[in-house]
């Protein structure tokens, strides 16, 4: 439990980031301390035991590489980069999705996802869910199955669990 507070102090409150009225967590503080680091990579491993065979860990970019490659190398999996357009080179598969004004859109290499593999998702924050939403629909797409979706911090005036029904969705840390 202290060690969970440990990692709660190291998330920090920036108020009017990146634009007035938006308060931004700021976990740059919490990948700096080696220990709330390993913490929080052990705290997704311990996710990933509840939720049975895991075949690839799936990364939200950018934050979501962060703790998802240390969790693929310590589960003995491989690492899916889910990436923002633009950024992969072809072919690729493509999700799109409704931000607050226009739309935007994530990528996953063909050819990549193993037919029927049982993939983890893995990110920071989960929000609004609408980032986490379409990364679950590009990785049914590419032909595998979503086995959960782990979070660092749930925001949880967002309602970002309700874009999520029908997935196992695990949070280590929750703020109102
Ligand atoms: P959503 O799509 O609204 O759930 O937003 C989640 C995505 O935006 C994730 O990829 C997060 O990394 C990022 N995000 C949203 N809010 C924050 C925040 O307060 N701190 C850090 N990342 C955030």
């Amino acid at each position: 439990a202290d060690r969970a507070a440990h990692v709660r102090t190291l998330i920090r409150d920036v108020p009017d980031y990146p634009s007035p009225g938006i308060l931004f967590r700021d976990i740059t503080p919490l990948l700096a301390d080696a220990t709330a680091l390993s913490d929080v990579v052990a705290g997704f491993a311990a996710v990933a035991a509840g939720l049975g065979r895991i075949d690839l860990v799936a990364g939200m970019e950018a934050r979501g590489f962060l703790f998802g490659a240390p969790l693929a190398t310590t589960l003995g999996v491989g690492f899916l980069p889910l990436r923002k357009a633009g950024k992969l080179p072809p072919p690729v598969e493509r999700a799109e999705y409704a931000l607050e004004y226009g739309t935007a859109a994530m990528e996953l290499r063909s050819g990549t996802l193993p037919a029927g593999a049982r993939v983890l998702l893995v990110d920071d924050v989960l929000a609004t869910g609408g980032t986490a939403a379409a990364a679950a629909d590009l990785v049914r797409r590419g032909g595998g199955e979503v086995a959960g979706l782990a979070f660092l911090l749930e925001l949880e005036a967002l309602h970002g669990r309700k874009r999520l029904e029908g997935h196992e969705v695990t949070t280590l840390l929750r703020v109102g």
